[in-house]
Parts: C-alpha cells; sequence; structure tokens
C-alpha cells in the first residue's frame, strides 16, 4: 500500500471514531449529528441566517432548515427578526442550546488519548500536515471555507529565525509555531487573494 493510501485509509478509521461518537451523542441528548453541528455552529460564530449555517456546515438548505425546525421544537434555538432585514430570521441557541453545546464541545476520551500518544514533534508537523489537506479540500469546494491562519490577515509566515515559533500573528503580536496553527480562529479576517497566495508560499518554504 503506497503512503497516500494510508493516510486515507488512516483518515477513514478516525472519522470512523468520530462518526460512531456523534451517533452515541444522539443517543444520549436526541439531537442528531446534523442538528447538534448547527447547534455548535450557532454557539461558536453567534447569530445567523438558515442559509449561512448550511454553507458552514456544507449540508443543502432544506436539511439545515429541517434540522433547525427540530431545534426549534425541542427549545435549544430560537428564530428572532434579522436586525439587517426584518423578513429574514436569525437563529440563536437559547440557555439550554448553550449548555448543552457545552457538553457537546468535549471530545471522546479516546480521541484525546489517541492525540496524547503523540510526541510534540509529532503533533506539530500532523498539524501541518492537516492545514495542507484542508486548504486543499477547500480548493476543491469538498469542504467549506474554514477560519485557519493561513488564509488570516494577521498571518505572518516564517517570520522568525527560531525553528520552534516560525511563524507570527499580528492580531495578539505574538510568534507561534507549526502545533499552534489554528484551524478555526475567532479572531480570523481573510486575507485579500493575493496576500493569501503569498503567505501561502512563504509558509510552505518555512515547511519546507
Ligand atoms: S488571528 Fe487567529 S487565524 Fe489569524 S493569524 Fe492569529 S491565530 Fe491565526
Amino acid at each position: 500500500m503506497t503512503a497516500n493510501a494510508n493516510i486515507v485509509t488512516g483518515l477513514a478509521k478516525i472519522g470512523m471514531v468520530l462518526r460512531s461518537e456523534a451517533w452515541q451523542r444522539t443517543e444520549v441528548t436526541g439531537l442528531s449529528p446534523t442538528q447538534a453541528q448547527i447547534l455548535a455552529h450557532l454557539v461558536q460564530r453567534g447569530p445567523t441566517r438558515v442559509g449561512a449555517v448550511a454553507a458552514a456546515i456544507a449540508v443543502t438548505q432544506p436539511t439545515a432548515s429541517d434540522a433547525v425546525t427540530a431545534l426549534v421544537r425541542k427549545g435549544y434555538v430560537e428564530r428572532r427578526p434579522d436586525p439587517e432585514d426584518a423578513r429574514a430570521a436569525q437563529l440563536h441557541p437559547t440557555k439550554a442550546g448553550r449548555r448543552l453545546a457545552e457538553e457537546l464541545a468535549v471530545w471522546p476520551d479516546a480521541l484525546l488519548a489517541a492525540v496524547d500518544a503523540l510526541d510534540p514533534s509529532e503533533g506539530a508537523a500532523f498539524v501541518k500536515a492537516l492545514v495542507k489537506m484542508i486548504r486543499t479540500l477547500q480548493e476543491r469546494g469538498a469542504i467549506p471555507v474554514q477560519r485557519m491562519c493561513v488564509s488570516c490577515r494577521h498571518f505572518r509566515p516564517n517570520a522568525h529565525s527560531d525553528a520552534a515559533r516560525p511563524h507570527h500573528c499580528a492580531f495578539v503580536d505574538a510568534a507561534f509555531g507549526d502545533a499552534a496553527l489554528r484551524l478555526d480562529c475567532g479572531e480570523h479576517v481573510a486575507a485579500d487573494a493575493s496576500v493569501q497566495l503569498e503567505s501561502w508560499a512563504r509558509f510552505k518554504e518555512a515547511a519546507a
């Protein structure tokens, strides 16, 4: 088996753990995996419309609408008028929804143990590899655009000579290493397309 085939097989096995966990949680919480994803998205990113949620979690709008209707019925989400367009509705998590989202945000023990088994250099290399893979998946339209450092206006790749912490975040004005590259950052601001390309080229040099 080639290295690439091994990687895809390994990712599929990790995906199996995540899917299994998601369905086990369904039995406990009564939320389908899609409903749980929507609730987590609203808590992390704030109120938004159903179309934006559907795009963010890569499901169709009818699928998202059905899941939202169920979340509203269960008391975890409420619809309020959008301040920018009173004819449209924004989705807000309720207090009960926020509490449940906190419980759902805990990763399965088995997965945490598997990640803990990596030594620091393996962890940093894994994060870097994930960034590359996720960026390629985004470019192919296979997943929604993520709020990663490599597309952020504040990211300065390879800005420092310190091999352990070569990158710089201008938002917090601090150096950091590959292990701390963010895959979903609340402070992310998308850089212009040309800046993203330059930044990516510098990041790859840094990674070489
Ligand atoms: S603001 Fe967040 S996404 Fe942007 S460079 Fe800093 S850590 Fe990375």
